[in-house]
């Protein structure tokens, strides 16, 4: 099975075609923000502080 696509919770799609509106769901950032493994967008910051990785970062 190919590696698993993180979707955006939202619309289902990859974030490189989710058009959603993108911002942080912890704080609301809108800089910076990308999609994790849970579906939900982070900021850099909150991505840290939480350990959590982007698709490009756990490849
Ligand atoms: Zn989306
Ligand atoms: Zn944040």
């Amino acid at each position: 099975m190919a590696e698993k696509e993180f979707k955006c919770s939202q619309c289902d799609l990859p974030e490189g075609r989710c058009a959603c509106e993108k911002y942080c769901c912890l704080c609301q950032n809108m800089e910076g923000v990308r999609l994790v493994g849970d579906g939900l967008y982070y900021c850099t910051d909150c991505r840290e502080a939480c350990d959590y990785k982007t698709q490009e970062e756990i490849a």
